[in-house]
């Protein structure tokens, strides 16, 4: 018995997660809605996605596009077993009554408060927190790198502290009415939002955050210092642990990805769809090691890097995987992410 997924709302996050659990041998994808017609709605149904109608939108604006609905998106939730809320920020907490009144799981996005969910998650951080819950919440793309580094740190050093810069992108390339297009705009409460988002998955990290918005739509960039509690015996060994790790890309120099330009190239050669980098990505030259003191750079494409933890959260609220690092083997084989 496969786990039946629907998706509310299918842009930027939603339809990559609908095409990621289409691959998921485990998963079928009963629908996406959508609240109007649109280039991405004929997207759906080329790619044989049963399409529902969300919103106030009419069913007549589809047919008068020659799009065929499935339905609304409530039939879509009477036929499925979870939802995958991937609306616009905060329209995912004013849907959870029409979920509850469905009888159905969901899975909301980091745009949505922590009190959305039962558990803020990151499959790598907290698999297990997830398991059997009916409302989860995967945390935003930045607190996904975070999370993601945090799971590699923790365990093997420690962290007494941990200072981060975000150098975040300015809107997604898609989006026209967004900026800024020119300057350097400082979000100025320290911390940001991103360090206490960050604490809904480890409670006990010590982290600050600052953020910065600068005008580029390719990726987020986060410079980190954390003050280690042990040190590791040389950068090698910090940077051989990233690349142990699943989720993690670690470019070494001769690879000549000097930065977000030459990463999301990488991306666009690469073949897994959508020219997406679902991996942190980390440049070994970028790290330094000085005693219990670490540096080092990532690089987090916003658009797809929660993706892959909107699936392994079907599998620990159903049960599918025996373990988080099971359900990330499967998730990552059936969406061909390599090992860096
Ligand atoms: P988006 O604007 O690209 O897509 C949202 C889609 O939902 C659109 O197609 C919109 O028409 C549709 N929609 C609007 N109201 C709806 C409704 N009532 N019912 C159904 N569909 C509706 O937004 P996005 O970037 O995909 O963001 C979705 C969520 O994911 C947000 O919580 C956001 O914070 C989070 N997120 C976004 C990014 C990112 O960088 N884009 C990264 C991580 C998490």
């Amino acid at each position: 018995m496969r786990v039946r997924v629907a998706v509310n709302g299918y842009g930027t996050i939603g339809k990559r997660v609908a095409d990621a659990v289409a691959r998921q041998s485990d998963l079928e994808l009963v629908g996406v809605a959508k609240t109007r017609p649109s280039f991405e709605a004929e997207r759906a149904i080329q790619r044989g996605y049963p399409l529902y109608v969300a919103g106030d939108a009419g069913r007549a604006d589809f047919d008068v596009a020659g799009l065929k609905v499935a339905g609304t998106v409530d039939e879509m939730l009477a036929r499925a077993d979870v939802v995958v809320d991937a609306t616009p920020d905060k329209v995912g907490a004013a849907n959870r009554a029409r979920y509850d009144a469905a009888n159905v799981r969901a899975i909301f996005q980091g745009g949505e408060k922590a009190s959305v969910a039962e558990v803020s998650f990151n499959a790598l951080g907290n698999f297990s927190a997830a398991r059997g819950k009916r409302r989860v919440r995967v945390v935003s793309c930045n607190t996904t790198g975070i999370a993601r580094a945090a799971a590699v740190i923790l365990p093997r050093w420690g962290a007494e502290r941990w200072d981060v810069t975000l150098v975040r992108r300015a809107a997604d390339p898609a989006e026209s009415k967004k900026g800024p297009i020119n300057g350097i705009v400082p979000s100025l409460h320290i911390p940001s939002h991103h360090g206490p988002d960050v604490q809904t998955i480890f409670p006990e990290l010590a982290i600050s955050t600052a953020a910065v918005v600068v005008p580029t739509t390719l990726m987020h960039v986060h410079v980190n210092h954390v003050r280690l509690r042990d040190s590791p015996a040389s950068a090698e060994e910090f940077v051989a642990a990233f690349r142990a790790t699943p989720r993690f890309r670690v470019f070494a120099p001769w690879e000549q990805a000097d930065g977000t330009p030459q990463v999301m190239e990488y991306g666009r050669g690469r073949g897994i769809g959508l020219d997406d980098v679902m991996e942190n990505v980390l440049w070994s030259d970028g790290v330094t090691v000085d005693g219990r003191d670490a540096y080092f750079f990532q690089a987090i494409h916003q658009e797809s890097v929660t993706v892959p933890e909107n699936i392994d959260a079907i599998r620990a609220m159903f049960d599918l995987a025996p373990d988080g690092p099971a359900s990330i083997a499967q998730t990552d084989r059936a969406l061909g992410l390599t090992r860096s």
